[in-house]
């Protein structure tokens, strides 16, 4: 009993001196042999391709790598690899609906509570995945900062999910988006979580603070939900305090003078594309302001035929005055008609978003700019084009694999095969395998960040 006591205690010295030096176990390696791989920053593609990927990030590309001996290989080689998707304006924590709420998401904001809008984003998030998107922009109208937890949750590796750029409740000025009884906005306080009124610069200034301190990681402002809204000057102190941060701007945009506000104060993003002339995407073009759209498909469960229309076209404006695109939904909603017409199963979160795919068809943009929308500019947008996106070494391993080639036909996109994210599988053969993401700890503390 002496004697293993001794030894025990041997083997914890060394342990510890292990891991005082810093020595750990070496990160197992993963070789993907891929068929194609996509560089959608180009709009090329190579063939017979190895990604070798240690750990969490991809550490060499090329043709004919050698594979260490031990390696995990996946055989892709009669698929296309390609970087993630990013849905670059989406609201992951509401659901309104036909029943109860009569599509009034002011009743979604009363009846559901926080915890259950965040289990919901941890759903959505997963069939989010599956659908091959692993960034959303989370900017807004997500409870008591459901939209921050999760992608805390996801950091942390409690479960699989997409990397989660929140915004925090929306900063607005009185009312935001709302239209409240005095005595629900005086007495009860009713625009808080779902928005925050800051109507003087110090407001605003207070307002950015707060949200950065509770896990935002980009700043949304309602530009003109009000006829007061914000001014040049406003957007412009929000802008600089943000920087403070870390965090870039998004406004939301429903009006022609709105818009050009945003883009006078040299906003990072635009939200909404409905209200935006010929010349704002001129100037947007110039300045180099993203446009996250949001443009809706007219589908069996959404949209008319008339707005579609009007979305077609702006979308196609300002892809010709070479606006840096985004592919954005802002999904917040459910019906009963969300079902695949052939086989009359429900429509995931993920079907639903990458149905969005229908108006760039319509504006007959061609694949390789939507893919770089997809991709490329959802990472910039997003602010993390430095970590995650490009299949390069260095880069988080988020990556995806579908039949067919996307820069030929785009609706390749609505049938990935495979999915990794941060160097695990989360699916395979077109079947979900997230086991490897689920275990009660150790709870990962991401490095890097000054805020929790
Ligand atoms: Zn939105």
């Amino acid at each position: 009993m002496k004697k293993r006591t001794g030894m025990f205690c041997l083997l914890l010295v060394a342990l510890l001196a292990g891991v005082a030096a810093g020595q750990s176990q070496p990160a197992p390696i993963t070789a993907i042999k891929a068929g194609r791989l996509i560089d959608p920053e180009t709009g090329t593609a190579a063939t017979n391709q190895v990604i070798l990927i240690e750990g969490e990030k991809i550490k060499a590309v090329g043709p004919n790598l050698a594979i260490p001996a031990g390696a995990v290989v996946i055989d892709l080689s009669k698929l296309t690899v390609l970087p993630g998707l990013v849905d670059a304006h989406t609201h992951m924590a509401i659901t309104y609906k036909e029943k109860p709420e009569n599509n009034y998401y002011y009743l979604t904001y009363v009846m559901e509570s926080t915890p259950l809008r965040a289990i919901q984003a941890a759903s959505n998030g997963i069939q989010l995945l599956n659908s091959g998107f692993t960034v959303v922009r989370d900017v807004g109208n997500n409870a008591l900062y459901a939209d921050a937890a999760l992608r805390q949750a996801i950091e942390q590796g409690w479960l699989p999910g997409p990397t989660v750029i929140p915004s925090g409740p929306m900063i607005g000025s009185t009312g935001g988006q709302f239209w409240p009884t005095p005595e629900m906005y005086k007495d009860h306080n009713i625009m808080f979580p779902e928005y925050i009124d800051a109507n003087s610069p110090d407001e605003i200034v207070r307002a950015i603070r707060e949200n950065m301190l509770f896990g935002a990681r980009t700043i949304k402002l309602c530009i003109d939900c009000k006829p007061w809204g914000y001014s040049v000057d406003d957007i412009k102190l929000a802008i600089s305090e943000a920087a403070k941060g870390g965090c870039l701007v998004e406004g939301h945009v429903q009006t022609a003078d709105g818009a050009q506000r945003a883009i006078d104060a040299g906003i990072h993003m635009i939200a909404h594309g409905n209200a935006l002339t010929p010349e704002h995407h001129r100037q947007m073009a110039a300045k180099g302001i993203f446009l996250a759209g949001t443009d809706t498909p007219f589908m069996p469960y959404r949209g008319s035929e008339e707005a579609f229309k009007r979305t077609v076209a702006n979308l196609r404006d300002a892809w010709e005055k070479k606006v840096p695109l985004t592919f954005s939904t802002d999904f917040d909603y459910w019906n009963e008609r969300m079902k695949n017409e052939k086989t009359g199963e429900w429509l995931t979160r993920g079907d639903l978003t990458i149905a969005f795919l229908e108006t760039w068809k319509a504006a007959k943009i061609p694949p390789a700019d939507i893919l770089y929308a997809m991709t490329i500019n959802g990472y910039k947008a997003s602010d993390i084009i430095k970590e995650r996106g490009p299949i390069k070494p260095g880069f988080y391993a988020d990556l995806i694999a579908v039949a067919g080639n996307p820069l030929t036909d785009i609706d390749a996109l609505r049938s990935v095969q495979f999915v990794m994210k941060n160097g695990m599988v989360f699916k395979t053969d077109g079947v979900m395998t997230p086991e490897k993401f689920f275990h009660p700890g150790p709870v990962r503390t991401p490095s890097g960040r000054w805020t929790r």
